[in-house]
């Protein structure tokens, strides 16, 4: 491929499709994106993008992609969605933890389920679940689309992704800060009760 033009990693995340399956070996989409405008990556590593990812790709970067087309068609992935056997779950919650777009619901000892609207299809849930009773479906939201609807619902449903994504992450790193935040807490009590009982004995 010939070197890249000036884009930004906004410019090539908007392309991708936000699974954040990790199938190109990044964390995330995000992470790729910036692999590809800072260290000039291959545009090859992302079967849930595809040919027309690729090709998508291709054009923003000003890079001949038409060698790679054919290897891509074997690996690209079609669109997924994972479903839950409720009467094997035994609410074990690893599924929850592992799902980078919240897109399982249910507590702890209670059946959980896929909100199907939700899920990207990246099967993050599936090797944590320890009874093993998700299963990873195959549909095809496009079947009835024309082209212009398409890529118009494939970037509704990639902004859609991304705004959960950094939701989850956000509240996520909140949680931590909370939990930091509690440990010092603690922390500066117990230390201030040692330093009276010293205080005390002296
Ligand atoms: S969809 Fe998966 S493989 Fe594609 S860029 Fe995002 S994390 Fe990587
Ligand atoms: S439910 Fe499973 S497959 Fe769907 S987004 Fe969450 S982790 Fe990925
Ligand atoms: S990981 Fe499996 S068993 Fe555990 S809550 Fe999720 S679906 Fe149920």
């Amino acid at each position: 491929m010939n070197s890249n033009k000036t884009v930004t990693i906004e410019e090539v995340d908007a392309i991708l499709p936000q699974t954040q399956c990790g199938l190109c070996s990044y964390d995330g989409c995000k992470p790729y994106a910036e692999a590809i405008v800072n260290h000039h990556e291959a545009l090859t590593l992302c079967p849930p993008g595809g040919t027309s990812g690729l090709k998508k790709l291709g054009t923003l970067l000003g890079q001949d992609i038409t060698p790679f087309v054919d290897l891509m068609a074997l690996k690209q992935k079609p669109t997924m969605l994972a479903f839950i056997r409720e009467q094997d779950c035994i609410g074990c919650m690893k599924c929850i933890q592992a799902c980078p777009v919240d897109a399982i619901i249910g507590s702890g000892k209670f059946m959980h389920t896929v909100i199907a609207s939700e899920c990207t299809g990246c099967e993050l849930c599936v090797a944590p679940c320890p009874v093993d009773c998700i299963d990873m479906i195959e549909y095809e939201p496009f079947a009835n689309m024309n082209e212009e609807d398409t890529e118009a619902y494939q970037l509704a449903r990639s902004n859609h992704y991304r705004q959960r994504y950094r939701d989850r992450n956000k509240r996520l790193a909140e949680q931590t800060k909370q939990q930091q935040e509690k440990y010092s807490q603690v922390k500066n009590k117990q230390e201030a009760i040692k330093a009276a009982l010293l205080r005390a004995k002296s």
